[in-house]
């Protein structure tokens, strides 16, 4: 039987790999709905390949009411694919019917960890780990008996197209410099999240709520290469590594038939073919917008909905040619360090108003420079 599943931001990057093992795959897999944002040509054309009867645009003003019509349709998992704070809602809302998540979208657990993790245990919900990052930790975790408090879960990071650039020539580095990682082929936002770590601080918080673990006992490791995901060292001074060519396909298919065992979607490369390994510390003082981000992990509360949320603006400035890269750290750290009215943050209304405010923050400083 063909196992039945929805896509939302089909038309984005994780959308592509998705679509890519579907069509692998056809046999074990249908679509039978999804939604885009602002890419209609790209979502027809997706429409007609896949033969799918139910899709819709998120920028429509009924996009929550669709999007329940969507979740009311028989299927087996979805496929959380948006990029940015725009999919908390959806990934909360599924949480709630008990679904089974194929998250990729790790804003929604930034922003709402507590709150999603609560709602998916309350509703039998089970959410599935699509980063790489996440779901090597997920196989590696699987291999053995239990996670001990002792143990501590590594995240690798390439480092980005800025890992030899420092100083001034950092702070202003160009748009096209930042776009052009080294490694992976992804949406332009989490590109720019790469280039400074942020990536990196945004997924430690997605391990803290998916793996239940001490910010303490969560670690990044710069590793160029690429090719070692995550890892997990051991109390008996082991360390457990997985390891893979640099391709989302991987992660996407591991979740997409679990619990089965996947079936190929990138043909393995033998480990005689890879290239020398490295791996080195994190420059926490190079990389500001890291480190803003493990701290507001750790402070807890509104504050990784604030970091989200100022990082999310502040990347969009860059994006659109205002500001300096070097800038979207300092936004982020003045965002972090402003007063605002007190929402409750164990809501996602106070939540989105945490995010709200911080936007305003950060744009208003775009605006006076
Ligand atoms: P992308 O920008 O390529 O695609 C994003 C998708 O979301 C598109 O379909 C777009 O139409 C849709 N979208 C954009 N704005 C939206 C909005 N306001 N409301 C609803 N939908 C909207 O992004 P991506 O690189 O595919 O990343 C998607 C998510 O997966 C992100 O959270 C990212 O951090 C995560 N992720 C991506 C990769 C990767 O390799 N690309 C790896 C790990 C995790
Ligand atoms: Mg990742």
């Amino acid at each position: 039987m063909k196992r039945k599943f929805i896509l939302f931001g089909a038309t984005g990057s994780i959308g592509d790999s998705t679509l890519d093992i579907l069509r692998q795959h056809g046999d074990d897999f249908e679509l039978v709905g999804f939604t885009w944002h602002n890419n209609s040509d790209k979502a027809r054309a997706i429409q007609a390949e896949f033969k799918v009867d139910h899709a819709f645009s998120t920028v429509a003003a009924d996009s929550a009411e669709r999007t329940a019509r969507l979740l009311d349709l028989p299927h087996d998992f979805i496929i959380m694919a948006i990029v940015g704070a725009a999919g908390v809602t959806t990934t909360l809302e599924a949480a709630k019917r008990g679904e089974t998540i194929l998250l990729a979208n790790k804003e929604s657990l930034v922003i709402a960890g507590e709150i999603v993790m609560a709602a998916a245990k309350q509703h039998g919900a089970t959410i599935l780990p699509v980063d790489s990052e996440h779901s090597s930790l997920f196989r590696l975790l699987a291999a053995q008996r239990t996670l001990s408090e002792t143990d501590t879960l590594y995240l690798t990071a390439s480092g980005g197209p800025l890992l030899h650039v420092h100083g001034e020539a950092f702070y202003n580095a160009s748009k096209a410099l930042v776009l052009k990682h080294p490694t992976w082929v992804m949406g332009q936002k989490i590109t720019v999240d790469s280039a400074g770590l942020t990536n990196k601080a945004l997924e430690i918080i997605e391990a803290h709520y998916l793996f239940n673990m001490p910010y303490e006992n969560i670690q990044a490791v710069i590793h160029p290469q690429s090719y070692v995901h995550a890892m997990v060292g051991h109390a008996d001074g082991t360390v457990m590594q997985h390891v893979s060519f640099p391709d989302m396909k991987y992660p996407i298919a591991y979740a997409m038939y679990y619990p089965e065992v996947p079936k190929a979607t990138v043909a393995m490369k033998p480990p005689q073919t890879y290239p020398a390994f490295e791996f080195f510390p994190v420059d926490e003082n190079k990389f500001k917008s890291y480190t803003l981000g493990r701290k507001a992990g750790m402070l807890g509360s509104f504050y990784p909905a604030i970091y989200n949320a100022a990082n999310e603006a502040a990347v969009a400035a860059f994006l659109g040619d205002n500001i300096r890269f070097g800038e979207i750290s300092e936004l982020i750290e003045r965002a972090m360090a402003a007063t605002y009215a007190e929402f409750d943050a164990t809501t996602i209304a106070g939540l989105t108003a945490y995010d709200q405010a911080a936007r305003q923050t950060v744009q208003k400083q775009v605006m006076s420079v």
